[in-house]
């Protein structure tokens, strides 16, 4: 067993900074008190305690802790003047968990502490409230039941609305204290009956269970979910603190108040006081959503000089902490308490807004502007928004709790949405109010609505969190979770509707609303400038079409990385051509199909050049195998049975109409139209023959591994000559019109220096043709994508040919971990990651002990031979913002990812480039 030693830290003395120890919270204590901000006093019970509970086997208190708490209670005793546990004055505390890590909500804390018959009278005595103090009592009752005793919450809410209804009360205020008196009663009889054990009178008894069970809830449901969706890593928070803070009260009368503020507006970022209070009310009631408290504005009118108390406090806070503060306060009889404060979980657009703002005000530099947003988080900057030229009308309209619109079923509980969220289908979990067990439904869903609470509201501050949109507090809603329905007016929205929610307006829409993309605030230009500025990664686009080219640019894209040809190949009015080429029997009608295709491809390839001019464009000959432009073997099979029987029916018709005609010669003849030429049927079953020919021959039993990519080019050399032709000449008409552009051809699959030799070889054929045809010089680059093992074994001779390396992570996954890309996502990855075989997807997260690793050796021989080569990545893991870090650290030169992932990118690339300086 361990020893006695240092558990327990009074707020004057614990370090400010150790939030692995002392918790965020308990720190954050530590350091307002000493900065000199209204602290009630108070001490921290450490993590370490925290983790030596858990770990012993009787679930065992290290000992002489309580003995530290005691002599902490003394000297709160001394410092507040009340006593813990006598019925004159006595003294009441908050038991608060909190880790190193923010997450709110997910652990557990007990008010009124210290409260038992005896010390309820003092406290009656001492505020002459006598209502105020039943109030208490059978709150604290009721969250002690709860959460230190495990009674379940159901077992209270019966007594409560009985008494309710009793008294006639509509609502809790109406209460009298007499009313509450009786439920008190009730609840401790509540307890005794579910836990066999009379309510624990003792207050320093009450202390010791309670700080037990906040350090039990560590390993709760609800925190274990949290941890593993945020991915909080033992080193990042391990076990909670325990805060024992003196109480202080916001329902003592009508010069009381609590309430919660932000420094600066949580969604949009506005450098502006934001927050929400409550007269005459304690904490949990603002949280909770019980009542709608009133804007913090309100204050000002009803409590001046609290107000301006408020002012002060945000001013410090800023100043000191430098960073938003999400704070809680409550004003007792005229006196302003902080309570907590924390960095404000904000989301994208108060990121980013927040950051730029306080740059230019020079609280931060640009640096710790860039850093303090998590990259991942600006693809919430590029979520979808109402259409607002179509006019679809509310049903309902809420608080406009987390920005972003969202499309989904309405699902009623928690669960179902998990499991239907789970299931691939769009979800929008509709609650009365959201409480902290419904997390794992969040999770799943696209948007949460609520029936009840504010913009603080638990449902409110987890979406912000999670930049999913939320509409809270839609007060026309009814929400009926048994009959699982909503109702809203004349309207009934049944599970499973389509609904609509906009978190921006808060409006509530039935049916499917249209979307449109997001735009760009200056505010982001502005912070991705500064993120160029300091990334050494350069970042490109994955782009296909002259319109994504576009999009990407706008994204900040700095070229593009990676052009599938396929796509183009794949647009309707050019897949006819293709099918063409490929069905063709002899390379000249195979010639006669390309000669086609080139004029498309070329004005393909000028689109994207123009719009790219003067940034590089790597476009990468054709990969896929070829059978994929054509039907499947079953689908031609089941079209040729069709057109069979329609030939017997269309001779059938022919001939009833040559006997009718014969039968009624000069009468007036009932009319059969001959039907059409039966020889036109004829035609159409020998194409759908010959193609279903051609897909049997084309047949692989694992064509990813097959007849594709550079392969298929030395196969069918004119179809890589046609695409080689297409991008020079392309460039040279660009070069004509004036335009600067970079043209790289790219060939994919490749995994031998013989293939590039030759490919390199039909390229230099239609150069020369190209520059003299056109007049002009066309430079160009020639490069490899890596994708095969044996390319990053034998980087050092594709060096020879190569001048640069785009290695493709999607097929380097699969080739190094022999997993299929198209399978195993569905199959066993998700079993392997539960298990903890694998500890993430490797085809989201670049493996960089497998794959990485191939890749760092590849460069290194690579730029042996050529020395600064360049060398990027365009595989789905080139958006990855950890991925980015290790292909910073490994010195690839660019990455490129999808359109919407540039700016992603381009923050990662700044923090890889920030984190590496500052190490
Ligand atoms: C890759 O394999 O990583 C790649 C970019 O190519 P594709 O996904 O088209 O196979
Ligand atoms: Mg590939």
């Amino acid at each position: 067993m361990k020893g006695p030693g240092k558990y327990v830290f009074a707020f004057e003395e614990g370090d400010g900074k150790n939030k692995m120890l002392l918790g965020g919270k308990g720190a954050n204590l530590c350091e307002m008190t000493q900065i000199g901000l209204n602290v009630p006093p108070g001490f921290v019970i450490t993590t370490e305690s925290c983790l030596y509970y858990l770990d012993s086997k009787e679930h065992d208190l290290p000992v002489g802790l309580m003995d530290e708490v005691r002599s902490h209670m003394s000297a709160l005793e001394q410092k507040t003047g009340k006593h813990f546990g006598a019925s004159d004055n006595p003294l009441l505390v908050s038991v608060r968990s909190g880790s190193a890590m923010s997450m709110p909500g997910m652990m557990d804390t007990i008010l009124n502490l210290g409260l038992n018959i005896e010390t309820l009278k003092g406290l009656i005595a001492r505020t002459g409230n006598e209502r105020f103090g039943w109030d208490a009592y059978r709150r604290f009752i009721q969250l002690f039941g709860k959460v230190a005793l495990g009674v379940p919450d159901e077992e209270f809410d019966v007594e409560f609305e009985a008494v309710k209804q009793k008294a006639g009360a509509k609502q809790d205020v109406a209460l009298s204290a007499r009313d509450l008196h009786e439920i008190s009663d009730r609840f401790l009889d509540v307890v005794e009956r579910v836990t066999g054990k009379p309510f624990p009178d003792d207050p320093m008894e009450q202390l010791e269970i309670a700080v037990k069970a906040v350090f039990g809830s560590w390993t709760g449901r609800r925190a274990v979910d949290y941890r593993r969706e945020f991915n909080i890593t033992p080193d990042m928070a391990n076990g909670t603190a325990v805060n024992v803070v003196t109480m202080v009260f916001g329902n003592l009368g009508d010069d009381c108040a609590t309430g919660v503020g932000f420094t600066r507006y949580p969604d949009t970022g506005e450098n502006r006081l934001f927050g929400e209070y409550l007269v005459n009310a304690q904490g949990e009631d603002v949280v909770a959503g019980i009542r709608t408290p009133k804007p913090i504005d309100a204050l000002q009118e009803e409590m001046p000089e609290m107000y301006q108390e408020l002012l002060e406090l945000r001013n410090r806070l800023e100043s000191h902490y430098r960073e938003v503060q999400d704070f809680e306060f409550t004003i007792e009889n005229g006196r302003f308490y902080c309570l907590q404060t924390r960095n404000g979980k904000m989301n994208a657009v108060a990121l980013v807004r927040t950051s730029v703002e306080m740059e230019r005000e020079g609280l931060i530099n640009k640096q710790e502007a860039l850093l303090r947003i998590q990259p991942a988080l600006l693809e919430q900057l590029l979520f979808p928004r109402l259409d607002p030229s179509t006019r679809a009308t509310p049903v309902a309209r809420g608080l406009p709790a987390s920005p972003g619109a969202a499309v989904g079923h309405a699902v009623f509980d928690a669960d179902r949405a998990e499991k239907q969220g789970r299931d691939g289908l769009r979800v929008i979990l509709v609650r009365e109010e959201t409480k902290p067990e419904d997390i794992h439904g969040f999770f799943a869903s696209q948007g949460i609505l609520t029936a009840r609470g504010g913009k603080t509201s638990h449902a409110a501050v987890v979406a912000r969190g999670m930049g999913k949109p939320c509409v809270a507090g839609a007060e026309g809603i009814h929400v009926d979770v048994t009959m699982r329905k909503a109702f809203v007016g004349d309207s009934t929205i049944s599970e499973g509707d389509l609904i609509t929610i906009d978190g921006t307006s808060g409006d509530v829409y039935i049916g499917a609303v249209q979307m449109i993309e997001a735009d760009f605030s200056s505010e982001l230009n502005t912070l991705l400038q500064w993120a160029d500025d300091v990334a050494r990664l350069k970042v490109m686009a994955n782009a296909d079409t002259p319109q994504d080219a576009d999009r990407a640019l706008k994204y900040g894209a700095m070229g593009i990385g990676l052009c599938r040809t396929e796509r183009m190949f794949n647009a309707v009015d050019r897949l006819p051509v293709v099918v063409e080429m490929i069905v063709a029997e002899t390379t000249d009608a195979r010639q006669q199909a390309l000669d086609k295709l080139l004029p498309i491809q070329r004005e393909d390839f000028k689109g994207i050049f123009k719009i790219m001019a003067p940034r590089p464009v790597t476009i990468r000959l054709l990969d896929p195998p070829i059978h994929e432009f054509l039907p499947s073997e079953n689908q031609l099979v089941e079209e040729l049975d069709q057109l069979r029987h329609l030939k017997d029916t269309v001779m059938g018709m022919n001939i009833l109409s040559d006997a009718v005609r014969f039968m009624y010669s000069g009468q007036q003849q009932p009319s059969i139209d001959c039907l059409i030429d039966p020889r036109l049927v004829e035609e159409a079953v020998e194409k759908k023959e010959a193609m279903l020919k051609k897909v049997r021959a084309l047949y692989e039993v694992n064509p990813m591994l097959g007849h594709r990519g550079v392969r298929l080019g030395l196969s069918f050399p004119e179809i890589y000559s046609m695409q080689i032709s297409a991008v020079l000449e392309a460039a040279a008409e660009c070069r004509k019109e004036g335009f600067d552009v970079q043209p790289e051809i790219m060939v994919p699959q490749v995994c031998t220096a013989q293939e590039l030799n030759r490919v390199k070889s039909y390229v230099d054929a239609v150069h020369q043709v190209v520059e003299q045809k056109y007049g002009v010089s066309v430079n160009f680059k020639f490069g490899s994508m890596m994708e095969v093992v044996r390319a990053c074994m034998r980087a050092g001779s594709l060096a020879e040919e190569a001048e640069f390396f785009s290695f493709g992570t999607n097929d380097l996954t699969q080739a190094t971990f022999s997993f299929s890309r198209e399978d195993a996502e569905n199959k066993f990855l998700p079993m392997y990651n539960e298990r903890g075989i694998l500890q993430d997807n490797p085809f989201e997260v670049l493996d960089i002990k497998g794959v990485g690793k191939l890749m760092e050796l590849a460069i290194g021989w690579g730029r042996e031979t050529r020395p600064g080569m360049k060398v990027g990545i365009c595989g789905e893991h080139g958006g990855h913002p950890a991925s980015i870090s290790f292909c910073h650290a490994i010195g690839l030169s660019y990455v490129s990812c999808s359109g919407p992932r540039v700016p992603v990118a381009r923050l990662a690339a700044a923090h890889a480039a920030l984190l590496e300086a500052q190490s």
